[in-house]
């Protein structure tokens, strides 16, 4: 059989870089094959250099709530581009963008960057310096970017002193992170009974999505407020996957629980490289140049960055909210209900419009060992089966799946046209495993 264009490109890429790809989880490892390499975009739909079109349920895995190509943001980036690309100085829309998340979520100042990992690492060093503390505690499962201190895994015990959790990551950027299980109040208790003042700061996704979706239980957001307010350690809400995604104001417009500080990314930039990490202005002024902490980025701050991401922001309506959602709602119980009539066991897990169909089980999932609790092989065969019906699913049974104010009646057909092979597919891997 001749290779297709994404083939051969795929052959030549892994030649040029680390298994072909940018980022790990595009290279279709946990599900196996050869990742289809993209042409173009537009509103809720993908086009493979083959000519295939597929309905993007990724969405450049959040920022893309807009659709592709929406004409708000396309022309902020176009008048933006004409004037500049780069300057290293101070622009205005650095000023807007900076005011219009202000004026969204709980923070009083922001400092841009140029990545999710820039803001969570930038986050941590602040929360350290401002607290004169070493300890900071995860939890299992969270995923908050590549920063060596956060890539480290969970033990089996209440309170584990974390190990490094890949090559290149030394004891020493490990040794004062602490893992703990998701949705285990009283493993937070007794690590902040034994000790509490030596913890800088407690770092969370707001609503896990990187394990899959895995809401806060009732009153665990609110318990690590209080634990950190008794304590003296900082509160870090990551809200780099939901912030402006699950509501205008991010995961805080639904529980309303305050970070000291608050991490954003992925939709803020608009799908241009734009993150973000603020505070209250007491906590922001211990960074340069007023205070002590460095942080500096050549890039941050970029134009057309900030175009795209300010563009978004202020395109982002309530109707921009209630479409998605009900896309969400109406997408999860479509294929719920395929899935139920093929017999295979699932658990749909809803945040918001954020959603995860765990197969091959059906009680709910609470934690990083839960979700592992899952059939990876059932999902990789559903996977493959919708890619083949012009449905481009994560490639991966541990993430959120993404949908836009584009996405109309028309992709909701298309992807109830794809289901019931994949869930047929997903039943035969069950009964094969
Ligand atoms: C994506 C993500 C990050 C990392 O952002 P990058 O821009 O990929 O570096 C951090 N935290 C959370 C919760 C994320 O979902």
């Amino acid at each position: 059989m001749t290779k297709d264009r994404s083939g051969e490109l795929f052959d030549r890429a892994v030649t040029v870089t680390p298994g072909g790809v940018n980022s790990p989880v595009r290279a279709f490892g946990p599900v196996g094959g050869v990742p289809r390499f993209i042409d173009r975009a537009a509103g809720p739909y993908l086009f493979d250099v083959d000519g295939r079109k597929y309905v993007d349920l990724i969405c450049s895995w959040g920022p893309m709530i807009l659709g592709h190509g929406h004409p708000a943001v396309t022309d902020a980036v176009s008048a933006a581009l004409a004037r500049g690309t780069s300057f290293g100085a101070a622009t205005p829309g650095e000023v807007d963008l900076a005011a219009e998340i202000i004026a969204r979520a709980p923070v009083e100042q922001v400092r841009l960057v140029n990545s999710g990992t820039e803001a969570t690492m930038s986050a941590l060093r602040l929360a350290r310096g401002y607290t004169g503390r070493a300890i900071v505690v995860k939890f299992a499962g969270c995923y908050h970017g590549h920063v060596d201190a956060l890539l480290v895994a969970a033990g089996s015990g209440v309170a584990t002193l974390g190990l490094p959790d890949t090559p290149g990551v030394t004891g020493a950027s490990a040794a004062d992170t602490v893992v703990l299980p998701y949705n285990d109040a009283d493993a937070v208790r007794a690590l902040f009974a034994a000790r509490g003042d030596e913890i800088a700061c407690v770092i969370t996704e707001a609503c896990p999505a990187n394990m899959g979706v895995v809401p806060p239980a009732a009153g665990f957001n609110e318990l690590l407020r209080s634990l950190c307010d008794a304590s003296g350690a900082l509160l870090i809400m990551d809200e780099v996957l939901t912030g402006f995604r699950v509501t205008g104001q991010g995961w805080y417009g639904l529980d309303g629980v305050r970070g000291d500080l608050v991490t954003f990314g992925k939709v803020m930039g608009g799908g241009l490289p734009c993150a973000a990490f603020g505070g209250r202005a007491e906590i922001m002024s211990r960074l340069a140049p007023v205070g002590p902490v460095y942080q500096a980025g050549t890039l941050s701050g970029n134009p057309l960055a900030t175009a795209a991401g300010l563009a978004t922001l202020r395109a982002c309506t309530p109707a921009v909210y209630a479409t998605v959602d009900a896309f969400a709602d109406a997408l999860g119980a479509l294929v719920s209900a395929v899935l139920e009539k093929e017999g295979v066991p699932h658990y749909r897990s809803t945040a918001g419009s954020l959603f995860t169909i765990f197969l091959g089980r059906t009680e709910p999932v609470r934690n990083f060992a839960d979700a592992k609790d899952q059939s990876t092989v059932a999902y990789s065969a559903f996977f493959h089966a919708m890619l083949d019906g012009g449905v481009y699913l994560p490639p991966s049974a541990f993430e959120a799946w993404f949908v836009s104010a584009a996405h109309d009646d028309e992709a909701l057909s298309r992807v109830a046209d794809a289901v019931p092979a994949a869930a047929r597919a997903a039943a035969q891997a069950l009964r094969a495993s």
